[in-house]
């Protein structure tokens, strides 16, 4: 697509230059860009709302701090969503104003935000994880394996002629644990959840070897991605 991308590139200065902008990276080299887009994060809109009249405290980016049952620090408010800080997703954020009006209001449903979210990102095609990373699992010095179920194999690709992508399952050695879940490929926003429902019980990739899946679905690539992980582990 004749896309280039430059992570980790250090500060950059940015320029007018002409008609246009000029941006020189840390080393040396100059681009010549139709557009600049600066992502400086985000920072909450609280300022003139007199937050500081009834106790509530913000922090250096104007987001409303708040404990770990949603409550300020002036006792009878709550704040849940963006306006307290990341992850600041609609997800999460639903989540966190459920579990806010429950402390508020003594409703006995739900105590906590659960702690390992999905993120997926909608674009063409999607992607979607829940967990660990390969990466995130070595730094924590967890011995795992990985095992991948490619759509090119799977029927119902094939049919809809979505075949680019994969399920990849990141699990422990061990005792076959799921630690993390990534979908790439249509409807990924969509599969990550049967893996995050195994993850967040605590489940290993045994599930998706013993249960019986329809067929032809995408979920199927799990129980593939499955034998893949199994077939990486030493005979038993
Ligand atoms: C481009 C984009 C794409 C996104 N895509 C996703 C996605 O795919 N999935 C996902 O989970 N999340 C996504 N998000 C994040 C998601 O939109 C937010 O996490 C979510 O909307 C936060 O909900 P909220 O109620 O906390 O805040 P908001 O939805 O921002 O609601 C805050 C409301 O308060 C009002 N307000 C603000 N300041 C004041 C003031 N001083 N006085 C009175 N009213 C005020 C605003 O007008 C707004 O109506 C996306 C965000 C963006 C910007």
């Amino acid at each position: 697509m004749g896309m280039r991308v430059v992570l980790g590139a250090g500060k950059a200065a940015v320029k007018r230059d002409g008609e246009g902008v000029r941006i020189t990276l840390a080393s040396g080299e100059h681009i010549m860009p139709d557009k600049v887009l600066f992502a400086a994060g985000r920072a909450g809109n609280t300022e003139g709302l007199g937050l500081e009249d009834v106790g509530v405290q913000v922090d250096e980016r104007n987001r409303i701090v708040v404990d770990e049952t949603f409550r300020t620090s002036a006792e009878w408010v709550y704040a849940a969503g963006d306006v307290i800080g990341p992850p600041a997703l609609a997800s999460v954020s639903m989540e966190q104003g459920r579990v806010a009006a429950c402390y508020a209001f003594g409703i006995p449903f739900k105590e906590t935000v659960d702690p390992i979210p999905p993120f997926g990102v909608y674009s063409v095609p999607e992607t979607a994880m829940v967990g660990l990373t390969e990466e995130g699992a070595a730094a924590q010095g967890i011995d795992f394996e990985v095992g991948r179920g490619w759509f090119a194999g799977n029927a119902r690709a094939t049919i809809s002629g979505a075949t680019d992508g994969l399920v990849k399952l990141v699990f422990q050695r061990e005792d076959r644990k799921l630690l993390g879940v990534h979908v790439l490929g249509d409807l990924a926003t969509e599969l990550v959840h049967q893996g995050q429902a195994v993850l967040n019980y605590g489940g290993t990739i045994d599930y998706f070897i013993h249960s019986t899946f329809n067929v032809p679905t995408a979920s199927e690539a799990y129980k593939y991605a499955a034998y893949d992980g199994l077939q990486r582990l030493p005979a038993r």
